[in-house]
């Protein structure tokens, strides 16, 4: 592999697009500064409009076909057990050649997990090479890598063999609920899958990655005076704390599925009985098919709990990403780049976790990807997030190089393998 890979510089245009991306790397980093002051926290629409026009801005010079997908609203349920609508924001889509024999999805998210009201707002250099500030690198960092590596890609003649399609999700922090038909949809139209997450801060990338699903137990019992009327009541507090405990006594249950009941309300006053409580949890499995055992056992604690009389117990949400099992042509597409980044002096190693992307819903449609390619950094979904901003050029010039080498029919194993 690293042998054919020579064959790419013989013209000497690939070598030119990754020096062009060298002399960006001053302005990745000027960028990264202005997309980060901009909040664009998931529920933030107006945010998440100013972001869609920096992004288009910046991608203007592709020269892609943009399409916009308006997604449905963002169900949530609140304290008193009401499901809420929320709007959601709208999918970006570009693509060029998409008749092309090979074809490759990047994707993406303009959202981050920082509302407009958190703290959290500003960048801060924490050294010379460490800068610190919100979606630095979770993922707007990530979105200039993938855009600097495709406008590399474009100026060599490889470019026109490759039909490449872009897309930029509003909603991947909240679960790309909104978003999975369309990641599932594009899936399907491409070979391999490259997105855009951050490396870890050594430039470990990530491979098996767990599932992952979020609900909301609602537990309704009757309101009473605690004093007057005790007896008469049906105590939706002491129900669900009960229920709590059988939800978190599923972990263990299949290997290495893990419950987490996370947020708990309910009940007005000490001297009123509540009348509803609320859990809002999280569970992560490594095996699709312990998501049955585990639905299953939801249905059998709820319907054990509606038995007693006076109370309902109702259940909402779902897993809404499947583990990302590492097919063969996703293990040789991570050969593949662990290759490409010999040729760039980077020894690539990979990882498994726990956390979910959109890799995991690119996996589950059959496309063998990558998720971690965007800038090297840390500490993301706190006030400490950063970047590594050396990364900028450097993950650049992988991705240039991995597009190059897929349209050279470097990675045509990939696609044999996936068939
Ligand atoms: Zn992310």
């Amino acid at each position: 592999m690293t042998k054919s890979l020579n064959s790419l510089f013989t013209d000497g245009s690939c070598q030119k697009a990754l020096a062009q991306i060298d002399a960006k790397q001053a302005e990745m980093v000027e960028t990264v500064i202005a997309w980060s002051g901009v909040n664009s926290g998931s529920g933030n629409l107006t945010g998440l409009t100013g972001m869609e026009v920096l992004v288009l801005k910046a991608f203007k010079p592709l020269g892609a076909e943009v399409v916009f997908h308006q997604l449905p609203p963002f169900e949530r349920v609140d304290e008193n057990g009401t499901i809420i609508k929320q709007k959601s924001g709208r999918t970006i889509r570009l693509f060029k050649r998409p008749d092309a024999n090979r074809r490759v999805l990047l994707t993406g998210h303009t959202d981050t997990v920082f509302a407009p009201e958190h703290s959290f707002q500003t960048t801060t250099w924490l050294d010379d090479n460490t800068l610190n500030g919100p979606g630095v690198a979770d993922m707007k960092g990530g979105i200039l890598v993938m855009l600097h590596a495709l406008l590399a890609f474009e100026a060599t003649p490889l470019a026109q063999s490759v039909g490449w399609e872009v897309i930029l999700s509003p909603d991947e922090e909240t679960g790309s609920v909104g978003s999975a038909p369309i990641l599932a949809d594009r899936a399907k139209s491409a070979d391999i899958g490259l997105t855009y997450e951050p490396a870890l801060a050594d430039g470990t990338l990530v491979g098996e990655r767990k599932g992952s699903g979020n609900y909301t137990l609602i537990v309704r019992g009757k309101a009473a005076h605690a004093g007057r009327e005790f007896h008469a009541g049906r105590n939706a507090v002491v129900k669900m704390s009960a229920l709590v405990g059988e939800l978190a006594a599923l972990t263990g249950g299949r290997p290495e599925l893990t419950v987490n009941p996370a947020v708990v309300q309910g009940g007005v006053a000490p001297n009123v009985v509540p009348d509803i409580a609320t859990c809002r949890f999280n569970v992560r499995l490594k095996e699709a098919e312990h998501a049955q055992w585990f639905e299953a056992e939801l249905q059998r604690i709820i319907g054990v709990a509606n038995e007693e009389e006076g109370y309902e117990v109702s259940l909402h949400g779902g897993i809404n990403r499947p583990p990302k099992v590492l097919s063969d042509a996703n293990i040789k597409l991570m050969d593949a780049i662990r290759a490409c980044g010999v040729e760039l002096g980077l020894d690539i190693n990979y990882v498994a976790t726990g956390g979910c992307c959109e890799g995991n819903n690119l996996a589950a449609a059959g496309l063998p990807n990558v998720d971690t390619l965007g800038v090297r950094g840390g500490m993301i979904h706190s006030a400490d997030e950063f970047v590594l901003v050396d990364s900028f050029s450097e993950r650049a010039k992988l991705s240039a190089l991995i597009l190059m080498a897929f349209a050279a029919g470097h990675l045509d194993s990939v696609i044999e393998a996936k068939a």
